[in-house]
């Protein structure tokens, strides 16, 4: 669940600072914050700019490393705080090329991020907790319950360490970068942290990744969604459905009793009146072998997009089975028929290729797993306390 800071306006900053107690983590840091921070150790404004430009467009992990910096200011830099946080632990290819990464904070947890490479473009999934206190009955994730919220520094680092995995350090990505907040932990409910991460990488002295090349997922925070439409440099939505019904997705998607379909959906067609033209936002709906993909369900999420008009497309993602969810994924006929009927009552709908299967690298299948021991399992960490959600 999330801490009690979360939905309280803390000063990020001090969170970056908090999580590490003694230092300072740079990476989640603006650049004023950055310039403040370097004219307090009595450098001028420029080597806030060079660290910046070290950290974020080089993709450099270490101060040492950061050679145009006199070495001086590198170890003052060292004393008071630090380039990066995460160690990654295990990196698993799958036979399609995506890449999975098991990563830790400096505290311990598990932080899992995926490479998707593309054509035309590279996605990276990243996370935005260290496991995630909402139960998604369909997600391996959900087992490990809230470990804790990840830093902003933490979730721009996930993106640094995947980049320079794939090209390799200071190299420019020869694709666009895409970003999907649709790896471990409801990013809704570590939304400060998230929002700050993503004015972070948009920086055009860094990695300049623009939000309109990211998207964010929710299982439904519908506070939230209003609360994203009104900012105005914001990332793409995209809300995990599942279900047709209040009854089913109580089960699936159990923060629908806090949230149920005609509030969240409420909350949508408020967040509509932001979208750019062309903008459209995405439900995600798994499709789970006899549970939500019959026909009937179909026309009945055809008819409940329908009547709140919302321009709107649906991904069927067929599920990703691993031990010990109960479900299996749809046949590969049925999410088809399922889509057919969606397009037939108007409903823009796609089904989505799930990628990395093999090394557990697809939708709800992080899990803090190795991809070929798969006996670390949640009782390893110490889960957060639960506490009720505060909104
Ligand atoms: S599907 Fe997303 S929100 Fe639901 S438990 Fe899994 S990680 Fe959390």
């Amino acid at each position: 669940m999330p801490s009690p800071s979360m939905f309280t306006g803390h000063c990020s900053s001090m969170l970056e600072l908090s999580s590490q107690m003694q230092s300072l983590h740079l990476a989640g840091l603006s650049p004023t914050e950055l310039t403040e921070f370097v004219e307090g150790l009595g450098e001028p404004a420029y080597r806030a700019r060079q660290i910046f430009a070290g950290l974020h467009q080089r993709r450099l992990r270490s101060f040492a490393e950061m050679t145009d910096v006199p070495k001086e200011l590198r170890a003052k830099l060292g004393k008071r705080s630090t380039a990066s946080t995460l160690t990654v632990e295990s990196r698993y290819v799958s036979a399609d090329g995506t890449r999975r990464y098991l990563m830790k904070t400096h505290d311990g947890f598990p932080v899992e991020t995926v490479f998707i490479p593309e054509k035309r473009r590279d996605t990276i999934c990243f996370s935005s907790q260290s496991g995630c206190p909402l139960q998604c009955t369909f997600c391996l994730t959900a087992q490990l319950g809230l470990l804790r919220n990840l830093t902003a520094g933490e979730i721009v680092e996930q993106i640094i360490i995947a980049l320079n995995d794939a090209y390799g350090v200071s190299v420019k990505a020869p694709r666009g970068t895409n970003l999907v907040g649709m790896g471990a932990g409801e990013p809704f409910l570590n939304f400060e942290s998230l929002m700050r991460a993503i004015r972070i990488m948009a920086e055009p002295d860094g990695l300049h990744i623009v939000p309109r090349r990211v998207t964010v997922s929710t299982a439904g925070i519908a506070p939230r969604i209003r609360e994203l439409a009104t900012i105005p440099a914001r990332p793409h939505l995209a809300v995990s459905l599942a279900a047709p019904t209040d009854e089913l997705r109580n089960d699936l998607i159990p923060i629908n009793k806090k949230w149920p379909l005609n509030e969240l959906l409420g909350a949508c067609e408020d967040f509509q009146k932001s979208l750019k033209p062309g903008e459209r936002f995405t439900f995600e709906y798994v499709m789970l072998d006899g549970v939500n993909d019959s026909d009937e369900q179909a026309r009945q999420l055809a008819n409940l997009l329908n009547r709140y008009e919302l321009r709107a497309k649906v991904n069927l993602i067929p599920h990703n089975p691993a031990e010990p969810l109960p479900y299996q994924p749809s046949p590969a006929a049925r999410v088809e028929t399922f889509r057919e009927i969606l397009e037939s009552k108007g409903i823009h709908a796609f089904v989505r290729q799930p990628r990395g299967r093999d090394i557990l690298a697809a939708c709800g299948q992080l899990a803090a797993r190795g991809a070929t021991n798969l006996a670390q399992t949640a009782s390893e960490f110490a889960p957060a306390k639960v506490e009720s959600l505060a909104i």
